[in-house]
């Protein structure tokens, strides 16, 4: 639906992750950390010995030889709001991205909404805080809210373009509830990382806070990884969910 302004908003309150290529396997673990000890021949012991690659990996886990765990590459599209994309990007070691650009094309008016069960309520104090349900009064005003207000950016976004303002200066109303797309490349070391920060999950070492719509984001990420390398993800979590 289109109308003077351009089309009409849309909200939402779901984020997706599409793998969009990979070469990604326990094997390239394997491969890796048995050259230096087998050589070339380390790729026909491959595959011979389930139980011993297993137990290598658990192994390179546990004693943290991180080095293996990075030969391989995984690419995501990933669509979520602008406010996921600013804690995505502080991850730095062994990632590539690229983002969709508000200079370049028109941006479209998806924007973000929390679902019913996304807690509303923040309790405690900054480290120990936890959150709590909403009622349902507090989730209609946080949509009516959110809603209203992104209506009212993206109208002065449209009139901007259509007084002829360039999309790069007009942009700047927009807030970062906006959906945005990127690929986001990375290697299984440094998912552990990331999702070391961005999920939490009862068998990690250290506790962890992360926002809930980064970890919606980490929790598919995490679910794709591990149909490519069972093993290594398998690992990860028994040995306290951390990067080795
Ligand atoms: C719950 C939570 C709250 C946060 N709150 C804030 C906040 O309030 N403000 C804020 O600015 N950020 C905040 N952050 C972001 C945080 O500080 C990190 O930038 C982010 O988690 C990325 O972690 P990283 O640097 O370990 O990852 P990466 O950049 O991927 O680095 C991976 C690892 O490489 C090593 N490394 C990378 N770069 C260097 C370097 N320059 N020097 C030495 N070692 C390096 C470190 O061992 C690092 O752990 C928060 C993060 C979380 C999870």
């Amino acid at each position: 639906m289109t109308n003077a302004q351009g089309p009409a908003p849309t909200f939402r309150s779901d984020v997706t992750v599409e793998l969009v290529r990979s070469a990604a396997t326990d094997t390239d673990v394997l491969w890796a950390a048995r050259v230096s000890t087998a050589g070339e021949q380390s790729l026909d012991a491959i595959g011979q010995d389930p139980e011993k690659s297993k137990g290598l990996i658990n192994f390179l886990m546990r004693d943290r030889h991180g080095t293996p765990f990075e030969h391989n590459s995984m690419t995501f599209f990933i669509s979520a709001p602008i406010f996921v994309f600013r804690e995505f990007h502080r991850h730095r070691t062994g990632w590539s991205y690229n983002e969709e650009s508000g200079r370049y094309r028109e941006l479209q008016p998806v924007f973000y909404v929390p679902a019913e069960e996304r807690k509303l309520v923040q309790v405690g104090r900054p480290g120990k805080y936890e959150f709590l349900e909403g009622t349902p009064e507090q989730h209609e005003a946080a949509t009516a809210s959110m809603e209203r207000a992104y209506t009212a950016a993206y109208t002065e976004y449209r009139e901007m373009l259509d007084a002829g303002i360039a999309r790069e200066v007009a942009r700047a109303v927009l807030p970062v509830g906006l959906f945005s797309s990127m690929y986001a490349t990375c290697n299984a070391r440094s998912l552990m990382h990331f999702l070391s920060l961005r999920t939490k999950d009862e068998r990690g070492k250290m506790p962890t806070f992360p926002q809930r719509e980064i970890e919606m984001v980490a929790e598919q990420m995490e679910q794709l990884w591990a149909g490519l390398m069972p093993l290594t993800h398998a690992a990860f979590s028994e040995h306290g969910r951390l990067a080795p």
